[in-house]
């Protein structure tokens, strides 16, 4: 088909004329030349696009790194919480929620997938507690710091669980985005654990003061403030020294200038004994007992013990012993002198009865060389005993124990029922002895075994003054016992021992005698003990007095 390019030009419009206009130029410049400008900035804006579009591929991936890490690093936060048994929690104050991991919710008796918020936690505190847990999470913001307390959770069913919650704000840098971060721990069994020291330290009959490294009072009990008159208050943070007298602060495990590890260690254990001072200045004796405790550092746990009363008794008793002692000692002095005279007296009365009858003899013109030789002989004997018993004396002077030597109790009686019957003749008593034929020697020393028949023997006959004469008689009476031991007895018809408690005889100043001294048969006993033997007393069937003693065979020779 043709076509009238030239009836078409004319029905064109001035755009298809520009256009034809335009086709006639291209064929003539390049497209360079014609758009540089244009080229120019879509290459522009192409590069652009691409350097943004590496830059946020790396930015993404960036951020994708991060948020890994972050996730990781909470992931082990998370599980380091859970292991340590804690619970962590942040609170956007300004969104008001808290995030808290499973533990953090469980503490406080939530389920996993609860919303919550600070409402829901104070529900859950304790109503005593909230008010202070309040205003610490306020200072907290406030300041932008810490916060650390412990307080008391109350679940729904009742129970009851302390917590000690850490945390701190993290500053955003806009107020609005304050967030509190930080761990809660359940302290329940410690707090129990605590309580019920102090409830043992408290209940203490002694004073209880806990010191810290430096010296420094942590805690004392009641006891300690009715000890030293000071109030608890006035303790707790002083120096130990406060309690201590200057002259024993360098025994007291710690003092002011620091922890003594060495007398510590000697405290510990093995009590020290030193002074004490109360405030008003007074000083009193005290046992201190301590050990170390660890906890917030090591502390040293001292019990105080008041031991006025323990050192007022030992001053007595030994004041007591002194007296007793001193009492013994003269009461042992007269009794030796009133022995020693009446042993004297015997040897002596009969030297001179034994001179007198020669004498007489003499003036008579009626001694014989024979009579001569007995009286003589008999004074001899006599001075001779005097002698040894000045010697004995002597030797008990000087605390002797004297020498033993094997004795025939028989001899011993037999000797001493010759000594003695000038006093039988005066009391009018007749002496009556018993003696088994064969009983096994003993081991002993001769005056004292002497000593404790003279003293049965002449108790026996001043018992026997207050009886008529027909019952004045003194049995004396040998024989064997078990074991190989020998047994005698002094018995008398007198007046007796006393009914309640015949015993009492042999109390140390025991006397119903109004010049008796009540030591002769204390003495008795105690010789007779020191000899392995015994001696008692009691009243004997038919009235009257029997003692019995018993001593040990010698093993050294047999009958
Ligand atoms: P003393 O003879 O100095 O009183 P003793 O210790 O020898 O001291 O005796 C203590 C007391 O025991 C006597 O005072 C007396 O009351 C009582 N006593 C001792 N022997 C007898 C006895 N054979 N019969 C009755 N009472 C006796």
């Amino acid at each position: 088909m043709l076509i009238n390019w030239r009836a078409l030009k004319n029905r064109m419009s001035p755009r298809a004329e520009f256009l034809g206009k335009l086709r006639c130029n291209i064929g003539t410049r390049s497209l360079w030349e014609r758009h540089r400008g244009l080229i120019l900035a879509t290459a522009a804006v192409v590069s652009l696009q691409s350097v943004l579009i590496v830059w946020l591929i790396l930015q993404r991936s960036r951020l994708k790194r991060a948020e890994r890490s972050l996730r990781d690093s909470e992931e082990r936060m998370s599980l380091a919480a859970e292991a340590a048994n804690l619970g962590m929690w942040v609170w956007d104050v300004g969104r008001d929620e808290v995030w808290t991991t499973n533990k953090g919710r469980a503490l406080f008796g939530f389920a996993p997938d609860t919303r919550l918020d600070n409402a829901a936690l104070i529900s859950r505190v304790h109503p005593e507690d909230r008010a202070a847990r309040d205003l610490a999470i306020r200072r907290a913001i406030e300041t932008q710091g810490k916060y650390a307390m412990e307080y008391r959770v109350l679940l729904p069913d009742g129970t009851q669980r302390w917590i000690d919650a850490r945390g701190h704000c993290i500053d955003v840098g806009d107020p609005k985005g304050t967030r509190l971060l930080g761990v809660s721990m359940d302290v329940t069994a410690q707090k129990e654990a605590q309580d019920r020291f102090r409830l043992v330290v408290e209940a203490s009959p002694n004073g209880i003061v806990l010191v810290n490294a430096r010296g420094h009072i942590v805690l004392v009990n009641a006891c300690v403030e009715k000890l030293f008159g000071y109030g608890r208050e006035e303790l707790i943070g002083q120096g130990i020294e406060l309690l201590v007298p200057e002259r024993f602060r360098g025994e007291y495990p710690a003092n002011g200038a620091g922890f003594h590890a060495e007398s510590a260690a000697r405290a510990i254990g093995a009590g020290l004994e030193l002074f004490a001072r109360r405030k008003d200045g007074t000083e009193f004796p005290v046992e201190i007992g301590s050990s170390p405790i660890q906890s917030q550092g090591t502390q040293v746990l001292n019990v105080i013990v008041d031991i006025s009363e323990r050192k007022q008794a030992e001053a007595e008793a030994l004041q007591h012993r002194e007296e007793i002692a001193y009492l013994s000692r003269v009461a042992i002095m007269g009794e030796m002198a009133g022995s020693l005279a009446h042993e004297l007296n015997q040897p002596l009365g009969a030297i001179v009865t034994n001179a007198g009858a020669g004498l007489r003899f003499l003036e008579r013109d009626s001694l014989s060389g024979e009579k001569l030789r007995e009286l003589l002989q008999d004074i001899a004997a006599d001075g001779r005993r005097a002698s040894d018993v000045i010697r004995t004396v002597k030797g008990m002077g000087r605390k002797e124990e004297g020498t033993r030597q094997l004795l025939d109790l028989n001899d011993v009686i037999a000797e001493l029922v010759r000594l003695t019957r000038s006093d039988a003749l005066v009391h009018d008593c007749t002496v009556l002895t018993w003696l088994h034929p064969a009983v096994p020697k003993v081991e002993a020393n001769l005056v004292q075994l002497q000593e404790v028949f003279l003293n049965l023997i002449l108790n026996a006959f001043e018992a026997s003054k207050e009886v008529p004469r027909v019952r004045r008689r003194v049995i004396i009476r040998t024989e064997r016992d078990g074991d190989g031991a020998i047994r005698a007895s002094v018995r008398d018809f007198g007046t007796g021992l006393p009914a309640d408690k015949p015993e009492r005889v042999f109390d140390r100043f025991f006397s119903t005698k109004r010049e008796g001294m009540g030591i002769g048969l204390f003495i008795a006993r105690a010789i007779v003990v020191a000899h392995g033997g015994t001696l008692y007393a009691e009243n004997a069937e038919g009235g009257g007095a029997h003692f019995w003693l018993r001593l040990p065979a010698s093993k050294e020779i047999g009958v």
